[in-house]
């Protein structure tokens, strides 16, 4: 029995966090494999030893053997292979912040399979980004997208509508209702987004609407320069962060214009502002915190330094936050650290290593979905439990990390 006990402390089954999952089949055959062929040695030292003693022994370790291959192949293979088959979706809420080189676009799947897009990357790219939306359908095991939501009409966020109509059924858009920014390039993108949503259902949205998805409570907290005052269910407190924060300037930009969203499933809390910008984001949160703390936090406008004050992203206290960067797009040095040394903060994930930015305002490479250059295109993918448990897994190198519940 020394001998098994050894083998066991030797081989180690791969754990969740460090392995993929084809290292941990891997690994799984490996023990097998281990365990028959010390069976077969075992077998012929029964019939070849002499003294019937010492042939009881090695029988009892070779049954013994054959119990430790067994149990590599039924309990580290098989839940492997039950895992691939079972559906994944089954009370989990799935969010893919999609990489879309510095844009954004992020998927959240219900329970139910209901869906909601809030936005769609760029435009052109030979239709990249819609592509890699259907990649997160398709990994999402769904065929249509319920919700588009449109935060606003920069061409990082609304550009990507066309190719995505025209590969991906969509049940309603969502948006903030006119372009308030004077300046050519936005005045096209609206007037693009417009027609390429014709024939399609649209809603405008203002604070206080809620986007009506089967198992989440999904609410508007701003739209279009304005913002909500308290949100049902949650008692607006005092924001001690306040009384440091510096002033901002106007945003006469679509950024603060941006359509902001808290998506609560059971005690998991996920906030996206879109690219709300600082006067606006301290508006929402002072003197009152009206979206109290969160569990998943997208790091507003990809992590540029004219958003993530320190009065929002202190007093919403993520445990966890994902920064949707390009290479060379935002991840600026200051906001990363705002959103670093935020209070409680366990990891900050990002889309891509910021280059233009330095290693002490990077994470370490494992919590990064695209470490060098653009068009690889790998997403965050969580997946959220209504106890307010959570994981997420970097699909490049498939590492899940898991958040206990609170
Ligand atoms: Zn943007």
């Amino acid at each position: 029995m020394r001998r098994i006990a050894r083998l066991l402390l030797f081989y180690q089954p791969g754990t969740a966090v460090g392995f993929t999952r084809q290292q941990q089949i891997h690994s799984s055959f490996t023990a097998a494999a281990r365990g028959i062929t010390l069976l077969e040695h075992m077998k012929t030292a029964v019939y070849d030893h002499p003294k019937s003693s010492s042939r009881r022994r090695l029988a009892r370790q070779a049954c013994a053997f054959t119990a430790f291959a067994a149990f590599a192949v039924c309990f580290l293979l098989a839940p492997q292979w039950i895992r691939a088959q079972a559906p994944p979706s089954a009370g989990q809420l799935r969010i893919y912040s999609i990489d879309v080189e510095g844009g954004q676009s992020t998927l959240l799947v219900a329970p139910s399979g209901e869906s909601l897009l809030v936005d769609t990357g760029w435009p052109g790219n030979n239709g990249r980004d819609a592509e890699r939306v259907l990649a997160a359908m398709h990994d999402a095991g769904i065929k249509r997208i319920d919700h588009v939501l449109i935060t606003h009409y920069h061409d990082d966020h609304v550009g990507g509508v066309p190719e995505l109509v025209a590969h991906v059924e969509v049940g309603e858009f969502l948006d903030h209702g006119e372009n308030r920014e004077d300046a050519a390039d936005t005045r096209n993108n609206y007037a693009t987004y417009l027609s390429a949503i014709a024939g399609h259902q649209r809603r405008i949205v203002h604070p206080g609407d809620t986007i009506p998805i089967d198992g989440l409570s999904v609410v508007v907290l701003t739209a279009d320069g304005e913002h909500i005052g308290a949100v049902p269910g949650i008692k607006p407190t005092p924001n001690s962060y306040c009384a440091s924060e510096h002033a901002w300037p106007d945003d006469p930009t679509e950024n603060s214009r941006s359509v902001g969203i808290l998506v609560t499933f059971g005690k998991f809390k996920f906030l996206d502002l879109g690219d709300l910008t600082g006067k606006k984001e301290v508006a929402l949160v002072c003197p009152n915190n009206p979206i109290g703390t969160i569990d998943l936090y997208l790091v507003t406008h990809h992590g540029m330094d004219w958003s993530n004050s320190r009065a929002i992203v202190d007093a919403v206290h993520p445990r966890v936050a994902i920064m949707n960067n390009g290479a060379h797009k935002a991840g600026k040095p200051a906001a990363w650290q705002i959103v670093h040394d935020s209070p409680g903060l366990i990891d900050l994930w990002q889309l891509h290593t910021a280059e233009d930015s330095d290693a002490a305002h990077n994470s370490p490479e494992w919590l990064i979905a695209n470490p060098k250059g653009d068009g690889d295109g790998h997403a965050l993918k969580v997946v959220a439990l209504p106890d307010g448990s959570f994981s997420v897994t970097n699909t490049r190198t498939e590492v899940t990390k898991q958040y206990s519940r609170k």
